[in-house]
């Protein structure tokens, strides 16, 4: 008889899980509370459940985290996490703590195909979705490990946000992506509100509109490009839909989204895509369009990428027109850089199927002029 990864569920999976075994309905809450409120993975420790119904549990299910390869800890306090997730793949979760949050940075596949240019893991390739255990595992496991590191009390949580923008374009793998977020909505989960659940993705139009529908947590976009030339050589998943569609989308998604304004992600590139003239662009873009706030982040560069990171002064000069034209701009601290941990660095291990890192080697990004220091305007 196969046995069930109790992690696989949200609470409606849980609870039809445990009407096949001929149990009450509740019995799923207070399974799910043990899980994942408390952490729980032995059964017999899960005092309020019948012994009867501990036994079939015991027999037919387990609740099965991933196992670690590795984890580092950076000087700021920035935690990663090296997970196997089996055929010679691994993936990386990263804990960003903060005075007034921890943020988790979740994975969602191994590798992806997307094929971001100034992304390690896209670099890498892809080989597979992960499921939606091993989705939520890597909550799992950073939650409770590091309230007993932390010594947290009852009822204290160490993560306090999750985004969906580790390794993988969430929105190709929905069908797992959106139980395991909904586990992390549930009151008798993780708790987490809507506003600290946030999916990241390179631009997938109709999944958009599908998470709208299905399960509207907070949406950021990897935007990186105000026009479709640059913005198709970057993000190459740009060529199915374009911009034009892709903001429809941001502003169709708005009025279910738990915030009232999309963040757009921009890596900053040096000589690529961080002029002033395209700084320009991007208010005509989105300004009265899209309600938005830009996060500026700074490229952390990797072997092969072919790419440098802008100076402080250009990234300060592109937030300076966006700040005049009244577009909320922050510039990201990076956070984990000593180990590896910062934006575009998670790299894993992955057993490319694709021809994903080919593509990129031998079609080198397209820079427009690499540029003298700036003696622009300071945000
Ligand atoms: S930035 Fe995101 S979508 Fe693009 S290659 Fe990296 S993981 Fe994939």
């Amino acid at each position: 008889m196969s046995v069930v990864n109790l992690l696989d569920f949200d609470r409606d999976g849980l609870t039809a899980f445990v009407e096949q075994l001929g149990e009450k309905r509740f019995r799923a809450t207070q399974l799910f509370r043990w899980i994942h409120q408390k952490g729980a993975s032995d059964f017999d420790a899960m005092s309020d459940l019948a012994k009867s119904l501990r036994d079939k549990l015991r027999e037919r299910a387990a609740v099965q985290s991933l196992p670690v390869i590795s984890e580092h800890v950076s000087t700021d306090g920035t935690v990663k996490w090296l997970f196997d997730v089996g055929a010679g793949n691994a993936i990386e979760t990263v804990f960003i703590p903060e005075s007034d949050r921890g943020t988790l940075c979740v994975s969602s596949q191994a590798g992806c195909a997307v094929g971001c240019r100034f992304c390690s893991t896209g670099h890498q390739g892809f080989s597979r979705n992960l499921c939606t255990g091993e989705i939520l595992a890597q909550l799992w496991h950073a939650e409770h490990q590091l309230r007993r590191r932390l010594g947290l009390k009852e009822g204290e949580r160490a993560v306090t946000n999750v985004v969906m923008m580790g390794m993988g374009e969430p929105l190709q793998n929905y069908a797992a992506l959106v139980p395991a977020l909904r586990a992390m909505l549930d009151d008798h989960g993780y708790g987490l509100s809507r506003r600290r659940v946030t999916v990241s993705t390179s631009g997938m139009v109709a999944m958009i509109d599908r998470l709208r529908e299905d399960c509207p947590v907070a949406l950021a976009v990897s935007l990186h490009a105000p026009n479709d030339a640059l913005r198709n050589d970057l993000v190459p998943l740009n060529r199915k839909d374009g911009i034009e569609a892709l903001l429809d989308a941001c502003v169709r998604y708005l009025p279910a989204a738990p915030r009232d304004f999309v963040t757009f992600e921009y890596c900053m590139l040096d000589g690529v895509n961080d002029t002033p003239e395209l700084a320009r662009e991007l208010v005509r873009l989105v300004k009265g369009r899209v309600p938005c706030k830009v996060n500026l982040i700074p490229f952390n560069p990797f072997p092969q990428s072919g790419l440098v990171r802008s100076s402080p002064e250009r990234v300060q000069a592109f937030a300076a027109v966006l700040l005049r034209a009244g577009i909320v701009t922050t510039v990201r601290k990076t956070r984990g850089d000593d180990i590896d941990a910062a934006c575009g660095q998670l790299a894993g291990e992955v057993q490319d199927r694709t021809r994903v890192h080919q593509r990129l080697v031998h079609a080198p990004v397209k820079v427009v002029r690499r540029m003298a220091p700036m003696q622009e305007t300071k945000a």
